[in-house]
């Protein structure tokens, strides 16, 4: 038996990191009343990153938590209502919409959907033992640690060889380490990673782990053919094999495309009116903090016209 919420929300975000919660601070100084689903693990993203020096506003750099419970503490002071819990079904097939968070149901005029992407992680305990001490999935953030030094990129896609060519601005040497040997990447940007005479490819190869005790020294290398192993000497290992987009419960709800991002028109909209979208789970290119919330805001900008106009 479910416990129906009676009283919609203005707008109820589903997930709490950057996206999510500059929505919750748009919508609730826009008089909105606002419910955020912030997900077990609140925070997104920058939850799992240390030092953040390129979020404007602050000089010195913040540490991730620390940004993300800044935003949260300002939604909350401006009001929004906060659920630390996941949501766990939707229906959008009429008004208002329906969100299942366990066994309660709540209800919102409109829904901005702001669940990000997760980072896909080769899954070696080394790996997540280093994170932060070397191992990393964002060169725009962690690139300039890493000025003059010998640098690791995993994976072969478009995400790998961005990654390789932003590094390639402040390291010293670029290996790109793919399990084929040929990129999936597009040919663009394949050209300029064969160009850039810093950026060099270990093809076929997988790695089987980080080595370093405090920090990353080498990645253990395996051949995909032959099996042997080598080492290969490193201060950081960029992982770049994709990401997921968490939109697993609004698969049949809302258009996703072939790769489980939310299709968006106008920016914000999805295909069900009066349910926007936000953030990582629809933007495959930047994957920013700062993009992120200002897409957060441009949601409940879109919002606010929506519910004056239908409500
Ligand atoms: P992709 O799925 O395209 O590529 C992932 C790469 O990682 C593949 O080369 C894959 O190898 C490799 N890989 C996957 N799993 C493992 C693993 N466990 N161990 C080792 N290697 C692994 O993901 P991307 O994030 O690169 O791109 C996703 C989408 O986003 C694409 O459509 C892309 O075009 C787009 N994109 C566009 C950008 C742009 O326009 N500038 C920038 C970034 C992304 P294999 O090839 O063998 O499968």
């Amino acid at each position: 038996m479910r416990l129906l919420e009676k009283t919609p929300f203005d707008v109820i975000i589903i997930g709490s990191g950057p996206a999510g919660l500059t929505a919750a601070i748009y919508s609730t100084r826009a008089k909105l009343s606002t419910l955020v689903i912030g997900g077990l693990s609140w925070g997104g993203q920058l939850m799992l990153t240390s030092e953040v020096e390129n979020f404007p506003g602050f000089p010195r750099g913040i540490l991730g938590p620390d940004l993300m419970a800044n935003m949260r503490a300002q939604a909350e002071s401006l009001g929004a209502k906060m659920l630390f819990e996941e949501a766990t079904a939707v229906d959008f097939s009429s008004h208002p919409f329906k969100i299942n968070v366990g066994d309660r149901v709540f209800q919102a005029k409109a829904v901005i959907v702001a669940t990000g992407a997760s980072t896909k992680w080769l899954g070696l305990p080394s790996e997540a033992r280093l994170r932060g001490r070397g191992v990393s999935a964002c060169a725009t953030c962690d690139a300039p640690f890493f000025r003059e030094k010998k640098v690791v990129v995993v994976g072969g896609g478009d995400t790998a060889l961005d990654e390789a060519l932003a590094l390639s601005k402040h390291a010293r040497e670029v290996t790109i380490v793919h399990r084929r040997d040929q990129l999936r990447a597009s040919q663009i940007l394949q050209d300029r990673v064969f160009e850039n005479k810093k950026i060099n490819c270990v093809w076929n190869s997988v790695v089987v782990d980080i080595l370093g005790k405090d920090r990353v020294e080498a990645v253990k290398l395996k051949d995909a053919a032959t099996g042997q192993e080598s080492t290969l000497a490193t201060d950081a290992v960029f992982v770049a094999i994709g990401y997921s987009p968490n939109t697993g419960i609004f698969r049949g709800k809302i258009d996703l495309d072939e790769n489980g991002y939310v299709v968006a028109r106008d920016l914000t909209r999805t295909s069900v009116d009066g349910v926007f979208v936000a953030g990582d789970n629809q933007d495959k290119r930047y994957k920013q903090a700062i993009t992120a919330a200002g897409a957060g805001c441009r949601a409940a900008l879109d919002v606010v016209e929506y519910l004056q106009q239908h409500h």
